[in-house]
């Protein structure tokens, strides 16, 4: 397996509130997008990123799923606890993108807009769902898929850490094959670029994980780079 993560602040944002992590002996890859005022979102995604780690090396007896889903748990506690109890960092959260390589058994935990992309065989496919209002009028038929891209709704979310006691968390599971390529981002990168684009950067430098990481965060900030890009970039051989 080979990996890279890569995180830029973009061209128009004075922070940036997203954080990433990569343990290639634990086969734990995480993007965390923060959000709040002062320091809020990048305290909230840096609070997610190490608890997460934690939790996971805290609990490794048990079963993968299980540890993932305590793990986000309890950065959920975290967070929602240190914005109560710091003006500061009232109201912070942050998204999560959570994924757990097992030799072939790919698990993916999710909760907010960052996400998942599985490029296999000249195709690429969204693994996870996007909580945002977006997505939810999409799925009662209030929007049609035509008028989700730049749609507002697309940026307030439905679930994140931080926000409630209690977190809704999807999870999923895949096989992985060989020559598979996964790419874990933030919404910098999809907000400015569509998955076929993606698909051509990424096709187009597979040999060199590290120049297709580089070429996707160039592109987004072609486009505007309105926001912090974020990209983890794994694949398998
Ligand atoms: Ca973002």
């Amino acid at each position: 397996m080979k990996v890279v993560g890569i995180s830029d602040v973009g061209l128009v944002r004075q922070k940036n509130e997203d954080a990433f992590w990569i343990d290639e002996n634990q086969g734990l890859f995480l993007v965390c997008d923060g959000m709040g005022g002062h320091r809020g979102g990048e305290v909230a995604s840096h609070m997610a990123v190490q608890t997460i780690i934690q939790s996971m090396k805290d609990n490794s007896s048990s079963e993968a799923q299980q540890r993932l889903v305590q793990a986000i748990e309890t950065a959920n506690q975290a967070i929602l606890k240190a914005g109560l109890e710091n003006e500061h960092l009232f109201e912070m959260g942050t998204t999560v993108t959570a994924v757990l390589v097992d030799g072939s058994r790919l698990l993916v935990a999710n909760v907010g807009d960052s996400g998942v992309f599985l490029i296999r065989s000249n195709t690429i496919r969204k693994i996870t769902r996007d909580h945002t209002l977006a997505e939810e009028m999409l799925s009662h038929g209030i929007l049609k898929p035509e008028e989700m891209r730049g749609n507002a709704y697309n940026h307030i979310l439905t679930r994140a850490l931080g926000v409630d006691d209690q977190v809704e968390i999807d999870i999923f599971n895949e096989e992985l094959l060989p020559g598979d390529i996964l790419l874990i981002y933030s919404d910098g990168l999809t907000d400015m670029l569509i998955p076929d684009e993606i698909l051509e950067i990424i096709q187009a430098n597979s040999s060199d994980l590290e120049i297709a990481a580089d070429r996707l965060v160039r592109k987004a900030l072609q486009k505007g780079g309105f926001d912090n890009v974020t990209i983890v970039l794994l694949c398998f051989n």
